[in-house]
């Protein structure tokens, strides 16, 4: 692509968007949350908020350039493939920008309705390899919003797969990232990746290991063939248990739980050493923590608001956002915890909340009588990397109401 056609440093409109940005996103209440230590008494409820929450500079980033897409080309058609970011109010105010959101098919996203004179903008997530490729081969202007911090991770896959290494990726294998992620490996011939979700699924990938070494194993391994069935979707078209599991370089979608993550690096170093030895781990195992610095940040605040004493926790963000879900998973072990995608989840009159639940089987609930009417209250509330903070400082505002407190509502 050439230069003018590929954009990845915005076009200077910074200050042509902020205001529009500050109306459509900041929250007062917030910024007085902040003012004030991160915790906000009303009668005898108490709502902390964690220090580190919220929007990250990669989704500030990809927002602020959509923004100035729109600016630049008030006339143009502009595409986004598929979502900006996991946040249901912010890709509303896009579609109410007239931005037209592509479907993911296959491997990609559907550029069917695309012309060249049209412009597409590329997620914070970023796209696959095969993406790229048809938005070359369609010439139309790409303003790609991909987070360094993606691509730091893009940059490890393909040097595992220039070396002859599998990336197994602790992910989510429909999740856009990891999508991206993993195509990174067909830079070269050969290249081979498997996705884990969890320690459960990591483990069926060192049984399989150590069993084919000959060592015995805690659980029974699944044969060739239950293997492949059960990662079909979750590795490269051409993956062979019995022959690209000996080399091995581990990474990870950016907003996965890090402590998650790096045990099943360790662990999966581990394996590799009790199955082939030392010196075969020494050369051919690698790993890489490529857990985001905003997701570390938003992880280790929480860990720390959960130090102190709560009756429950809220964190907010789109049901989709993985972020968002690693927060709800770290607070579900201590408190009762509700994840909620919007602040209109919480219904004042009515007492009740709608939420997703925790786990791998995860779904949406509704709940009366959630909060106590009366008696002391402490609520503890943080959100995901995509979530702006006029939602979170409505969300605060609806736990006051429940509990007959208003609180400042220009929100
Ligand atoms: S969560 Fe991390 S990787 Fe994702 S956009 Fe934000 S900073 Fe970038």
């Amino acid at each position: 692509m050439s230069d003018t056609t590929y954009v990845r440093k915005g076009f200077g409109l910074k200050a042509e968007v902020q205001d529009t940005l500050a109306a459509d996103y900041t929250g007062q209440l917030v910024d007085m949350l902040r003012a004030r230590e991160y915790t906000l008494t009303a009668g005898d409820t108490t709502v902390r908020l964690a220090k580190e929450f919220g929007f990250c500079y990669g989704v500030e980033r990809a927002v602020d350039y959509a923004y100035q897409t729109r600016i630049k080309f008030p006339d143009k058609r502009i595409f986004l493939a598929g979502e900006i970011i996991h946040n249901p109010h912010v890709n509303a105010k896009l579609r109410e920008m007239g931005v037209v959101f592509l479907s993911a098919s296959g491997k990609g996203f559907d550029y069917a309705p695309v012309e060249p004179a049209d412009v597409v903008i590329l997620p914070a997530f970023g796209v696959t390899i095969q993406d790229f490729q048809t938005l070359r081969e369609l010439g139309c202007v790409v303003v790609d919003t991909t987070c360094g911090s993606v691509l730091n991770v893009w940059k490890r896959v393909e040097v595992y797969a220039r070396d002859g290494f599998t990336s197994l990726i602790h992910g989510k294998y429909y999740h856009e990232e990891t999508r991206a992620t993993a195509s990174q490996v067909e830079k070269y011939p050969g290249g081979q990746y498997i996705v884990v979700r969890d320690m459960d699924e990591a483990d069926l990938v060192m049984d399989y290991i150590t069993h084919r070494a000959g060592r015995p194993t805690i659980r029974p391994a699944l044969t060739r063939v239950a293997f492949l069935d059960k990662f079909a979707r979750a590795a490269s078209d051409h993956f062979d248990p019995d022959v690209h599991l000996d080399r091995i370089g581990v990474a990870n979608q950016t907003t996965m739980l890090a402590r998650e993550s790096l045990a099943i690096g360790a662990a999966v170093g581990e394996a590799m050493a009790h199955a082939y030895g030392e010196a075969h781990r020494s050369e051919y195992f690698r790993t890489f923590d490529t857990i985001c610095s905003a997701t570390q940040d938003r992880q280790d605040a929480v860990v720390e608001l959960l130090r102190e004493p709560l009756d429950l926790m809220v964190v907010v963000g789109g049901y989709n956002s993985s972020n968002t879900i690693s927060l709800a998973a770290l607070c579900a072990e201590q408190v009762p915890t509700y994840h909620i995608a919007d602040p209109d989840d919480i219904d004042v009159e009515g007492n009740a909340v709608r939420f997703r639940t925790i786990g791998p089987h995860h779904h949406e609930e509704s709940l009366t009588d959630w909060i106590p009417r009366a008696g002391t209250l402490r609520v503890g509330i943080t959100a995901g990397a995509s979530t702006p903070n006029n939602k979170i400082g409505q969300a605060v505002a609806r736990v006051f109401a429940i509990r007959g407190e208003q609180v400042d509502t220009r929100l």
